[in-house]
């Protein structure tokens, strides 16, 4: 039997809501599930607003816009992402300045984003990968000094925290994925997460096509009209219903992970002092289990290892090819400097089957991988 990377999976309630969402005659966005859902993060992340989204996608695209981004505008960002946090940018005609990560979180190296500010930077984009926030005081120290905005891609690091804080809760803007490969799913969606409280009416109206129809729900103004730029980002009330049975069981798919997680991280741990690189959590930090990934010592004994669980029956993808040289990023955006630890980590990752009610197959997956190793190490 082959075990796939990733697996979504009921938590609970899911389709009991789905049925009462279509109960209540209203399948179009921002009704009651929504609602539900936006208290919700409100309450985890600790945002001043939380507006549910189609896609951690869609809440980069209006962060971008909110930031006012223009034409030429510079934002920093790693190159070790998901090709969302470079497009929001692009869209606007902006461009993405790529900037090397950290050896050991594999989040953006803080000490090199002030080399790459000019006259034309408008923000600065951390990502939080594998759930691990990215050194944020530091970040927004700098941001503070040369007055730029944050907008932390905090797709992955739902429940995550920095300093007792929750990743979302820690720049301007944040932005939140619940596709189906994260922890917390709605097949696609999304939710950006507003700490800026000068930023939340206009946030309400890009989201809504431009309009002021928020308002006008809330009896502010006595008709709604065009008053902005803007677009439909909202999901519908079918994954907002999808949502809220994820987000009631949220303690439960948490936990169910970090089992997993430390499971992994304890059978791998003999390999560390062979040449195997694991995750690295700061002492300030906590993480969300989203992922867990190995580090080979090359190229060739990485693809060797995904060949070898490939017959198996275990499916190890890689990760991100980084963006500065991708087709797209040689033509649309800058890089500041040499990413030698970009190039090179990506070359030798690996990650592992991490998923919900993954069972004895994880013991099936540590075998496997640990037998593999022993050969290659
Ligand atoms: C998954 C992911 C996204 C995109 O999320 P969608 O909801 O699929 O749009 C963006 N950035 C990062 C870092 C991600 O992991």
């Amino acid at each position: 039997m082959n075990i796939p990377f990733n697996r979504p999976t009921l938590a609970g309630l899911e389709l009991e809501h789905i049925r009462e969402a279509i109960g209540l005659g209203q399948l179009s966005g921002d009704g009651s599930f929504t609602y539900k859902c936006q208290a919700q993060l409100i309450r985890l992340i600790g945002a001043e607003a939380v507006l549910l989204t189609h896609s951690c996608t869609a809440a980069l695209e209006m962060a971008a816009m909110l930031i006012g981004i223009e034409p030429g505008d510079e934002v920093i960002m790693p190159s070790y992402t998901f090709v969302s946090t470079a497009n929001a940018v692009v869209l606007r005609r902006g461009v993405p300045v790529f900037v090397d990560i950290r050896p050991d979180t594999l989040n953006i190296d803080e000490d090199l984003i002030e080399s790459a500010i000019t006259p034309r930077t408008k923000a600065i984009f951390p990502v939080h990968y594998a759930g691990v926030p990215a050194e944020m005081d530091r970040i927004n120290e700098i941001a503070r000094q040369y007055n730029l905005y944050v907008v932390e891609d905090a797709a992955q690091a739902l429940g995550s925290t920095y300093k007792g804080r929750s990743a979302g809760s820690l720049g301007h803007l944040a932005a939140f994925s619940f596709h189906e490969t994260k922890n917390i799913i709605s097949g696609e969606g999304g939710a950006l997460a507003i700490n800026d409280k000068g930023l939340i009416e206009r946030a309400e109206i890009i989201r809504e096509k431009g309009t002021n129809r928020k308002r006008f729900f809330r009896g502010q103004v006595d008709k709604y009209t065009w008053v902005d730029a803007g677009s439909s980002f909202l999901p519908g009330e079918l994954i907002a219903a999808f949502l809220h049975g994820q987000l009631d069981r949220i303690d439960v798919i948490q936990s169910d992970r970090m089992t997993t997680w430390t499971r992994y991280n304890e059978a791998l741990q003999p390999f560390h002092n062979r040449g195997l690189g694991l995750p690295f959590i700061p002492q300030t930090c906590t993480h969300n289990a989203h992922l867990y990934y190995i580090i080979l010592p090359n190229l060739e004994l990485r693809q060797s290892l995904i060949a070898r669980l490939r017959e198996d029956g275990i499916n190890a993808p890689f990760h991100y090819v980084p963006l500065h040289t991708s087709p797209a990023g040689l033509k649309l955006a800058k890089t500041s400097g040499m990413l030698p630890y970009t190039e090179n980590l990506s070359d030798r990752l690996v990650r592992l089957p991490l998923f919900p009610q993954i069972g004895e197959q994880l013991e099936r997956v540590i075998d496997r991988v640990v037998h593999h190793l022993d050969q290659m190490l």
